[in-house]
């Protein structure tokens, strides 16, 4: 970790009892309690193997500064988010590493809208943390440790509260869930079956080793899921990140979908007989997203990718819908956070109102092939080779609001970004062909290679 920097794109993450020891935790939780003033603080967290020990250290420091824990133990990172707002608690801490390797673990804070920190108050917890200001209370004062019980089926009922589960009843959808071991398995399988779903579910033990599939929900890791939909015949099939606040959609024939064209349907569906909405998006996205909403009249703003970003720039543009390519929908009318079981919730509707497959909504949306790829760079060398590659392209249709994105005639673009956390760039490439995808992802691998090696030798 970077000196007096500790947040990174999704709060804080590291590798447990390396990064992550009882004495950092202890630490970090006396400066969020020094920033929460001695507030009602909801603490919770995800399946892996070392939260319960990390919840332990984090509770004791923050009742040592004051604040009062409101305890809710294992949940989906969305309904935790929920229970501060809807509880009017001052803030909140979740212990997650979200789709990390099983070594890792994380630490989100969230406000009292339920939307993690922005950037200037995580510094502001890192000046107490570095400068050793952290107030304990008086003995008299230490705070309270109390259970806040019935958050998932609060955070159920929320969700339902936003789509037509009468329709959704009647089609009685067949919905295979995997949880991929995370804690997904604890609200969406049972909110399914409330609206008069049959749920098949796999991967649905909770489990901190992740054993069946890597927690991240990608196209790679989802056979299993596409595989048991094809078996059973179900209708939809949906799988879910660690703390369930991603979610990738699988059809009824076992297609499986990036998130930003399954965002691209709740959009449409979303605009239907509406005009002027705004709808936030990171760059990564696909130009889906643009095309269907100048369709409707409304607007796109982008942002550089983070889903904290997104969930702030809708608060701040006062947008109702956002989204992203790797599963993450944000659906304010509910929370302006991503949140898988609201996401599949609004799949079902619009398969309900719809009366059509999940394949078949999917195919009437415009056609982008997109190609994603990576290449190593070390970390040191990112921001010179920004630079460089900007000068080689600054004549082109470019947008450089994170990383570099190059839009051609004939709706074709790419994207070059490093990666916030791993010592690679990323490139996200899309055409009306797959071939001309592929040829832009080999084309630029290439020129950022020469740049990169001239880096290194200069
Ligand atoms: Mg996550």
């Amino acid at each position: 970790m970077q000196s007096r920097r500790l947040f990174g794109t999704n709060g804080i993450r590291g590798l447990v009892n390396h990064d992550l020891t009882t004495e950092f935790i202890t630490k970090i939780g006396g400066a969020i309690g020094t920033f929460f003033q001695g507030g009602r603080i909801v603490v919770g967290h995800d399946g892996r193997t070392s939260s319960p020990m990390l919840v332990q250290a984090f509770t004791g420091s923050l009742t040592s500064t004051g604040c009062t824990v409101y305890n809710v133990g294992l949940a989906p990172t969305p309904a935790i988010q929920y229970a501060i707002k809807h509880n009017k608690m001052n803030g909140g801490v979740i212990i997650t590493a979200s789709h990390n390797p099983p070594e890792y673990n994380g630490i989100k804070v969230i406000a009292d809208d339920g939307i993690e920190l922005p950037r200037e108050q995580e510094t502001k917890i890192e000046n107490v943390f570095f400068d050793d200001k952290i107030r304990r209370a008086k003995w008299d004062n230490i705070g309270r440790i109390c259970q806040l019980p019935g958050i998932l089926s609060t955070y159920k009922e929320a969700i339902k509260k936003h789509v037509d589960v009468t329709t959704i009843q009647k089609r009685r959808f067949h919905v295979v869930v995997d949880a991929g071991n995370g804690v997904g398995s604890l609200t969406a399988p049972y909110m399914l079956r409330e609206m008069g779903c049959r749920v098949t579910t796999i991967n649905a033990n909770i489990d901190g080793t992740f054993p069946s599939r890597p927690s991240e929900p990608k196209p790679e890791n989802l056979g299993e899921l596409a595989l048991t939909i094809k078996a059973i015949n179900a209708d939809i099939g949906v799988a879910y990140d660690g703390d369930a606040d991603r979610s990738i959609f699988v059809d009824e024939r076992g297609e499986i979908y990036w998130g930003d064209r399954t965002f691209a349907l709740i959009e449409k569906h979303f605009l239907r007989n509406k005009t002027r909405e705004i709808i936030v998006t990171p760059v990564s996205s696909s130009s889906l997203i643009k095309e269907i909403a100048d369709k409707y009249g409304s607007k796109v703003v982008w942002t550089k990718v983070g889903s904290i970003i997104v969930s702030h720039m809708m608060k701040k543009v006062n947008a109702k819908l956002g989204g992203e390519e790797n599963g993450g929908v944000f659906y304010a009318p509910h929370q302006p956070v991503r949140d898988g079981a609201m996401t599949t919730a609004l799949i079902l509707d619009i398969m309900a109102k719809t009366e059509k497959k999940l394949s078949k909504l999917l195919a009437e949306l415009p056609i982008y092939h997109i190609e994603k790829d990576k290449v190593k760079c070390p970390n040191e060398f990112k921001e010179r080779v920004l630079k460089e590659l900007i000068k080689k392209v600054k004549n082109m249709n470019i947008d450089t609001t994170d990383g570099v994105k190059i839009w051609f005639t004939g709706k074709s673009s790419i994207l070059i970004r490093p990666s916030g956390t791993e010592p690679i760039y990323r490139f996200y490439a899309e055409g009306k062909t797959r071939s001309k995808a592929v040829h832009l992802v080999n084309e630029y691998k290439t020129k950022l290679h020469e740049i990169i090696n001239e880096c290194k030798s200069s």
